[in-house]
């Protein structure tokens, strides 16, 4: 077993800035920047992909019987590889976080998932991001952090991405889908998103990402 210093956990909702932060602090830290969130999008992206029914958790168990998947470091997010092939940009749309969402709920999912990530965390120092990772991942994490901001700024973020991207940007629409995915996540029964009672939580609203990145960096490395 790792000692539990070896493991960061980032949760939060989605478009607080997760991702970003979670990936420049691990480069930081020399530590591996495993995003659960891809793997879930990734799971997501498989059923719609073999036409299994989202909400089907006997399907999707019988289709994690073969589940291929590897994440690899890339320049921006993480690089996924599902079956061997690169689908690290077609999980990355509006469409698949709500897809992910609805896998996510369901039991056989998360068990695989979890039991994946714990495996990886065993292996080597992470920063984990996602929604359960100082929660149900990781409980004896040593530094955990939630992060939050408002869903308005959320949206706003979101949408500079996208336009930075040469994407359309419907910044309404944007945060009609953080809102549905946020109340999803929060009102499920296995895993909700929600701090870990010993998570440090940042409203990152008004603060700038090397602003939060310092904060935390601090906290890792002086607590
Ligand atoms: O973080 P990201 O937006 O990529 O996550 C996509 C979806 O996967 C989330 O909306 C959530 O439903 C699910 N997820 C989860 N548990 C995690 C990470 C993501 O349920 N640890």
């Amino acid at each position: 077993m790792l000692t539990r210093k070896n493991i960061v956990t980032i949760d939060g909702p989605s478009g607080s800035g997760k991702s970003t932060l979670s990936r420049l602090i691990a480069a930081k830290l020399g530590y591996t920047f495993l995003d659960t969130g891809a793997m879930y999008r990734a799971v997501g992206y498989k059923a719609v992909q073999l036409g299994v029914d989202l909400d089907d958790g006997e399907a999707l168990a019988k289709m994690l019987e073969n589940l291929d998947l590897v994440l690899a470091p890339g320049d921006g997010d993480t690089r996924v590889l599902l079956d061997g092939e690169d689908i690290s940009l077609a999980i990355r749309t509006a469409e698949m976080g709500l897809v992910a969402s609805r896998v996510s709920a369901q039991g056989v999912v998360r068990q695989k998932l979890t039991a994946m990530q714990q495996s990886m965390g065993e292996k080597e120092a992470v920063v984990a991001e996602g929604r359960d990772t100082g929660t149900v991942v990781f409980p004896a994490a040593r530094y955990k952090f939630y992060l939050d901001a408002s869903a308005e700024e959320r949206a706003r973020r979101r949408s500079e991405q996208l336009r930075e991207k040469g994407q359309p940007v419907d910044e309404k629409e944007i945060l009609a889908q953080i809102i549905k995915r946020d109340r999803a996540d929060s009102a499920r029964s296995l895993a909700p998103l929600k701090a870990a009672e010993d998570a440090v939580i940042i409203d990152s609203s008004a603060m700038t990402i090397d602003e939060v990145v310092a904060f935390m960096f601090e906290k890792v490395t002086t607590s």
